[in-house]
């Protein structure tokens, strides 16, 4: 709808020769007439049928509907701007026409410069409306997402915050007969919750601002290789049931990437291979290379994914039903997914139910 060669009028106009002279001037002026009917009702059917971008709407027509009535009924359901027509119209009727959305009037009989200018100016407004529309759409949908993302944070902050306080207490008020052991062991497991509750924050805070659009990447130099090792280390520390092994074939590869966001990718995808093999077993982290392409693989032999969700997989708070009893808020693959984007990067899922999931990561090697 840019410019008059794509812009489709309908003229709802029960005077058949106005009607017939209106279409022509349209025609000069460059637009494509929809079509031509005569009363409210056969307006309102071809809307249904194929749906102009524009109509000129007499607001006198004979038949049960007259313009005002079919312009909101076309309006409510189709928002399409209209421009109404009229030669006399009493003060109630103008009333009445002026509480409708209105785009404009054409005060019969029309001079062509009028009919240009009142559809350019319709058009015009009609766009800057439904550019504000959007708009506020897309900021209530962000709302909806904060209020909902600070509803799962509170409640996923409330179990790490219990247990800090749990184990402060015990440390607090029993300190003294408590063997060093047990000690080391509590403030591990204080450690360990504070981590989860920086992670989630962590994580919210990304999700929220790349909705937005307003995450900075900070790109650095390090050693790839020396990183997942110490990354790998942290995970066996967390889990005596499962086996972390990562393969690679350096002991060196440098690469440039913002750590902060590689975290959110990594943690995320490891601490579901973990959490969804119940089980226990092995949970594979490789890094492969190809020209100019950074490939990390994380694989599981857990649960699996079921096919009919994969399509699902990176929707926020989406779950898999055969997750059963396994605590998740839905959020860490909506994460994994806009962190790799931010570093034009690729994810892949494959999986089986009941056999695991591999899910490969393919970030650009910016430099060496
Ligand atoms: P959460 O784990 O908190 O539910 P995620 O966004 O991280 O949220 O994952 C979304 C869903 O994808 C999970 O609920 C689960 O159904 C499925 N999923 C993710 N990773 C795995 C995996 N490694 N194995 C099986 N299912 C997984």
């Amino acid at each position: 709808m840019n410019n008059t060669l794509t812009t489709t009028i309908l003229i709802v106009e029960d005077e058949l020769i106005a009607a017939e002279s209106l279409a022509l001037d349209l025609k000069k002026l460059g637009y494509h007439i929809n079509a031509v009917v005569n009363s409210g009702e056969k307006a309102i059917s071809q809307v249904e049928k194929s749906p102009p971008d524009l109509i000129l709407m007499d607001i006198m027509l004979k038949g049960k509907m007259d313009g005002i009535t079919a312009a909101q009924k076309i309006y409510h359901q189709w928002k399409i701007p209209i421009i109404y027509l009229s030669a006399y119209a009493d003060t109630d009727t103008l009333q009445r026409a002026k509480a409708t959305p209105v785009y404009g009037y054409l005060v019969k009989p029309y001079k062509i410069a009028d009919i240009s200018t009142t559809i350019s100016m319709a058009l015009a407004k009609y766009r800057e409306d439904k550019h504000t529309e959007e708009e506020l759409c897309a900021e209530k949908k962000i709302n909806q997402l904060k209020s909902r993302a600070l509803a799962t944070a509170s409640h996923d902050l409330r179990t790490p915050l219990t247990n800090i306080l749990g184990y402060t207490e015990l440390i607090r008020d029993y300190g003294d007969r408590i063997s060093p052991d047990k000690k080391e062991r509590y403030f591990n497991f204080i450690k360990s919750a504070v981590g989860k509750m920086k992670d989630s924050l962590e994580d919210l805070l990304l999700i929220s601002r790349a909705e937005e659009g307003k995450v900075t990447l900070y790109p650095q130099n390090f050693n790839l290789v020396e990183y997942l090792e110490i990354l790998v280390e942290e995970y066996k520390n967390l889990s005596d049931e499962h086996k972390i092994k990562l393969s690679t074939n350096d002991n060196q590869y440098n690469v440039c990437l913002d750590q902060k966001i590689l975290n959110h990718i990594l943690h995320n995808l490891l601490s579901n291979a973990i959490k969804y093999s119940p089980q226990g077993g092995e949970v594979r982290l490789k890094l492969d290379k190809n020209e100019g392409e950074i490939i990390l693989e994380i694989e599981d032999d857990g649960i699996g994914i079921p096919e009919d969700y994969q399509d699902k997989l990176f929707h926020l708070f989406e779950r898999g039903n055969n997750v059963g009893n396994i605590k998740g808020n839905g959020l860490g693959l909506s994460i994994v997914k806009k962190a790799v984007e931010l570093c034009q990067g690729n994810i892949f899922v494959e999986s089986e139910e009941n056999k695991g999931s591999k899910f490969t990561v393919i970030l650009p090697r910016v430099s060496s």
